[in-house]
């Protein structure tokens, strides 16, 4: 194998009369006996008189690659940046553009031969304002009465998606209020060419997209007159809708009888977005569940608590005190239930029991105390029942035998026929007329 003096310049310049290719390139490396590259170099430097048209060499005197692009006018020291260029022998026909600028060429003409649209090298599609290269796809006519058909790749950011969303929402749907914004759907999106699917940011979805438009609203999925797909499937979705209208939201509840609020009919009136949830998750949802995990008072689930916020061990009892309370309108009745003090506490030295009454009624310096006996059998087999029956008995005797006080034993008949009994006995007391 014979060597190569590479800068042995009249070898070299037969060599370049071969029609130079990515094929005799490798065979000239081959007859030298030595690699590529070396072959590209001496090329290169061989024809650098074109090179130095623009005023660089391919080499410095160090024998480092630099050729300086004739558009950018910045230094590139890797060949890679010109290989195209020269293998398919475009320095010889004179061009020193890097290969970045070589594309930024091409996509000039190409914008000036489809749309009229003239871009500057330097800005590139930063030449325009980006709300008018979105309108160029929709409500204007490119220079050349074109209709953009997508706007440029590198253009679609999410700092671009969100002032283009903003503009369309605000300026051409006309949203405004955030209740008006809540009701972005998909086919305004897509009528208004936002539906941005292809993006991981958008991808179709209106609450993505007002997510990012106007994140100083902190919209939430629930919110959204058209949520996104499946999302009341996901139980941390639900919760944090509920968590959001009864927790952040400070939902004032008039009416203290909570349980009112969780019927379909209520949800329905107060809280729309929840209701969505109705075709998916909560209907299978345990209310009781879900506002535990909410660590919502017990009081708005439950049925034991009455008008005034007062808890009650059981729903009779309860109803007993609001009947008591707003139809007799005995509001001194009062509950002494979980409250006992000293005050409530009566022991029965005879059969050794204290007893911590129900209720508990001053009126006319009189003092009454009521007792409902809401598991008393007239007749049972049961032995539950039947222990019952005698300690009420015991009970019933005690409390007539204390002097100070008008003791009024209630059971489960006075209460029913609109407490009918109740209302007797009452009577009979001189607590009504
Ligand atoms: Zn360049």
């Amino acid at each position: 194998m014979e060597s190569i003096n590479f800068w042995d310049e009249e070898k070299l310049r037969k060599l370049t009369e071969l029609r130079i290719n990515k094929i005799t390139v490798k065979e000239i490396a081959k007859i030298f006996n030595t690699n590529i590259n070396s072959v590209k170099y001496a090329i290169c430097n061989l024809i650098s008189e074109r090179v130095n048209e623009f005023n660089k060499k391919a080499f410095d005197e160090n024998g480092k690659f630099q050729v300086k692009c004739k558009t950018c006018n910045v230094i590139k020291t890797d060949i890679s940046d010109f290989r195209d260029a020269y293998i398919d022998g475009i320095y010889i026909k004179g061009t020193v553009d890097c290969n970045d600028c070589i594309r930024k060429k091409n996509t000039i003409r190409r914008y000036k031969r489809d749309y009229g649209i003239i871009l500057d090298i330097n800005s590139m599609f930063d030449s325009y304002d980006i709300l008018q290269w979105y309108k160029w796809t929709t409500i204007d006519k490119t220079p050349n009465g074109k209709t953009l058909k997508t706007l440029p790749k590198s253009l679609i950011t999410k700092e671009n998606i969100a002032i283009i969303g903003r503009y369309v929402i605000n300026n051409i749907l006309e949203f405004n209020t955030r209740d008006e914004i809540l009701n972005l759907s998909f086919e305004n999106m897509r009528a208004n060419k936002i539906d941005f699917s292809d993006t991981k940011w958008i991808s179709s979805s209106p609450y993505n997209l007002v997510s990012i438009a106007f994140p100083e609203l902190n919209i939430k999925g629930f919110e959204m007159n058209y949520t996104p797909s499946n999302y009341w499937s996901k139980r941390d979705n639900f919760l944090e809708g509920l968590k959001y209208y009864y927790v952040k939201m400070k939902v004032k509840f008039p009416n203290l009888n909570v349980s009112h609020y969780f019927t379909k009919n209520s949800l329905l009136a107060n809280f729309r977005p929840l209701l969505v949830a109705k075709g998916n998750y909560y209907k299978d949802a345990r209310w009781e569940d879900l506002l535990k995990e909410l660590n919502i008072r017990e009081k708005f689930m439950s049925d034991k608590y009455s008008y005034d916020e007062i808890k009650f061990s059981s729903i009779e009892e309860k109803n007993l005190y609001e009947f008591v309370h707003k139809h007799l309108n005995l509001r001194d009745f009062t509950f002494i239930g979980n409250n006992r003090s000293d005050n409530f506490t009566y022991y029965d030295s005879f059969n050794g029991v204290r007893y911590f009454p129900d209720f508990y009624l001053k009126k006319d310096n009189k003092i009454y105390i009521i007792e409902y006996f809401g598991m008393w059998k007239e007749k049972s087999s049961n032995e539950v029942f039947i222990s019952y029956k005698e300690k009420t008995i015991n009970k019933i005797k005690f409390f007539n035998n204390i002097k100070d006080i008008i003791f009024i034993p209630l059971f489960p008949n006075d209460c029913i026929s609109n407490y009918n009994g109740l209302i007797e006995k009452f009577k009979h007391h001189e607590l009504i007329k």
